[in-house]
């Protein structure tokens, strides 16, 4: 036995992480159950370093270091489960079965509590970077064993994305399913960073009549100071593509209902189990869904009208929407951290917020420049009550916020939708409001449910006889 890691499933991302191990001077065992993929990896890139091809299962379990670390990267879902349960009975006490998929973190604990059972050790990991990031470094979020990430860590650190200050982008989060919940909450903000970023264009395209090309060059602007980042950089190579075929912006001739593949639906899922609104997140969802709701769409288009006025587009309304998509970016972050927190206490995972924002700040899709800053608040409080709470950021909502009215006011009367800037604001505004209408409801929940309630001027718990004599007992 020879190899230090190994990988099962040699698609794009098993291959391509398979490469990056080797890269770095590792020794990869590979293994594909049709093997034809193993032998077309190995004839195409065999020469990129020390690759182990095995064509049973059984040699190459043999082929590794002990303790063994086997890294799945095959279809989440069953099919990481069939491959689980075979490597699992060809290895022994203390081996590592890492899975790089994108499993629920359910199943990860699931799995994790069985294979523990057995002796081995367990490590859901989230890879975030897709097949360019598998290749050329991408974030890595593990959980699992303190123990486990002895060994199996620097390997991993070794192959992640760096930090423009060289830390690696990859860091154990906490046990079972801590990694695989990190990413899960990272796709989902990557929902509303990509919401976001649609509404700023639409509002600038539809709003105030900016076409394609000038919009790639806005965004290419904007990526050179706050809101530097993958997203808003591909944006801009997005608009200013023109379609081959038509010699139309590609952007027109794109089919305009959004895909999913289900991790931002999860994220919401979870934050109703937990609580914890994460507004930015769930109304990206649902625009996802209303976009390729086809039949309410085609139903409705000719008979809902639109504003009976043209708005009127304030004055340097470009820089309104960079303000507005900078604060709003803010509280999706603020909420999905929320999350984590909230997810980490009830499981268990002493995860450390600062960790994840660390670990975002390359590889992975999220990756922006303020995510230095993210870091920087959860390092110096890490007892924040919320991101908007540290004062850098207290800083820049609130300076926005004129800026963000404005284009909420304006899209409102222009009849562009903007869920993703409406409802940030809105959660702001929610938190800085020293009273809510949460106390009407209160009310009437006691007075058709009894569900009582508390007085600001007296502890207690209380309940009006609303069917009676309407006078107020303490219950
Ligand atoms: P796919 O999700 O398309 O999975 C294909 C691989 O799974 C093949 O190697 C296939 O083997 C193997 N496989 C499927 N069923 C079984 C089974 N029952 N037993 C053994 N092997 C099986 O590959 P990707 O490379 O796209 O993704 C791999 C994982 O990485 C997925 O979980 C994905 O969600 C995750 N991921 C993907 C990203 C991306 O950008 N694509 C980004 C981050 C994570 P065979 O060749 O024999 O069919």
């Amino acid at each position: 036995s020879t190899a230090d890691i190994g990988v099962v499933g040699l698609a794009v991302m098993g291959s391509n992480l398979a490469r990056n191990f080797a890269r770095h001077g590792f020794t990869v065992a590979v293994y594909n159950r049709t093997y034809a993929k193993t032998t077309d990896l190995i004839d195409a890139h065999g020469d990129e370093g020390d690759f182990v091809p095995s064509e049973e299962l059984k040699d190459f379990v043999a082929s590794l270091k002990r303790p063994r670390k086997a890294m799945i990267m095959v279809q989440a879902g069953p099919a990481t489960d069939a491959v689980i349960d075979q490597l699992a009975a060809l290895m022994e006490e203390g081996d590592m079965i890492i899975d790089g998929g994108n499993a629920h973190f359910e199943n990860t604990r699931r799995r994790e509590a069985a294979l523990r059972e057995q002796g081995l050790h367990f490590v859901g990991t989230g890879v975030s970077g897709g097949e360019e990031g598998a290749l050329l470094g991408p974030a890595i979020m593990p959980g699992g064993s303190e123990e486990s990430y002895e060994s199996l860590g620097p390997i991993l650190e070794a192959i992640s994305a760096k930090a423009p200050d060289g830390t690696p982008c990859c860091t154990r989060l906490g046990p079972d399913g801590a990694g695989h919940f990190v990413k899960m909450v990272h796709n989902g903000i990557e929902y509303s960073d990509m919401q976001l970023i649609g509404e700023a264009y639409d509002l600038l395209r539809r709003g105030v009549g900016i076409e394609p090309a000038d919009l790639a060059r806005i965004f290419s602007e904007w990526n050179s100071g706050d809101l530097d980042s993958y997203l808003i950089e591909v944006t801009a190579e997005v608009l200013g593509h023109t379609d081959a075929a038509t010699g139309k912006p590609l952007v027109d001739v794109i089919v305009d209902q959004a895909g999913q593949k289900g991790t931002g639906r999860w994220t919401v899922q979870n934050a109703l189990d937990l609580g914890v609104p994460v507004t930015g997140i769930a109304e990206a969802t649902f625009a996802r869904a209303l976009s390729s709701g086809v039949k309410q769409r085609e139903g409705a288009v000719d008979l809902l009208t639109g504003p009976t006025e043209k708005a009127a587009i304030p004055d340097g309304f470009v820089e309104d929407v960079r303000q507005a998509l900078y604060a709003s970016k803010i509280v999706a972050y603020a909420q999905g951290f929320d999350q984590i927190a909230a997810a980490s206490a009830e499981y268990d995972w002493g995860i450390d917020l600062g960790s994840c924002s660390a670990l975002w700040r390359a590889g992975c899709i999220i990756r922006a420049r303020f995510l230095d800053r993210i870091t920087e608040a959860w390092r110096s409080d890490p007892d924040l009550p919320t991101l908007l709470a540290a004062p850098e950021f207290t800083k820049i909502v609130t300076d926005a916020q004129d800026a963000w009215r404005r284009v909420v006011a304006t899209a409102a009367l222009a009849g562009i939708p903007t869920p993703g800037f409406s409802s940030a604001l809105a959660y702001y505004d929610g938190l800085r409001s020293r009273r809510l209408p949460a106390a009407l409801i209160q009310g009437q929940r006691d007075f058709f449910g009894a569900h009582t309630y508390r007085r600001v001027d007296r502890e207690g718990t209380f309940h009006t006889d609303w069917s009676g004599d309407r006078a107020e007992h303490e219950v």
